[in-house]
């Protein structure tokens, strides 16, 4: 596709070229989240990539549909992706969960699991507040009923970001 493209190195100013990979988008704050097809310039000279994601926060609201539609409980870093995503602050969100900023940040930080209804409420909430999902919210009501809640097994997130298509594939639980 783009492989022809040249690119300057923004650190040694040797011409760069363009491939796409698999990047594990550590950047996300998720750890198990893999966007496919991501365009990398790799420097031949220094050995330098950068990593180029266009279109931001139509990525980021395809990673927020997917979370919502979920097969299993959302996990800490999840939630923070979406409450991000959303634009709120910890008080905020809390206000529309009944609690407080305190217990929002134990979620996130993985000290407290999140409810089965808590969690729930969250991926409506994702649907309601982000006006390009709205139109959604019917589907991820009729996800609520199938979603795992002691399942055992680890997720990964895959989003391809030509097409932003995400697939939840289940991997081996780690030792
Ligand atoms: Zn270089």
């Amino acid at each position: 596709m783009s492989s022809e493209r040249i690119h300057t190195c923004t650190n040694c100013g040797e011409p760069a070229v363009f491939e796409r990979r698999r990047y594990h988008y550590l950047e996300s704050g998720i750890s198990n989240l893999y966007l496919q097809g991501v365009e990398v310039a790799e420097c031949l000279q220094c050995r330098e990539s950068e990593v180029v994601l266009p279109r931001l926060e139509k990525l980021h609201r395809a990673i927020a549909l997917a979370l919502a539609n979920s097969p299993a409980r959302l996990t800490g870093e999840q939630l923070r992706f979406l409450r991000k995503h959303l634009g709120l602050s910890g008080e905020q969100l809390g206000r529309y969960l009944h609690t407080d900023k305190t217990k929002i940040s134990k979620w996130e930080s993985g000290e407290d699991p999140i409810g089965p209804s808590t969690d729930r409420l969250i991926r409506l909430l994702v649907a309601a507040l982000d006006n390009e999902l709205r139109p959604g919210v019917s589907a991820i009501a009729e996800h609520l009923p199938q979603i795992l809640d002691e399942s055992g097994k680890v997720w990964e997130l895959q989003v391809d970001v030509s097409t932003l298509q995400s697939t939840f594939v289940s991997v081996s639980r780690a030792a």
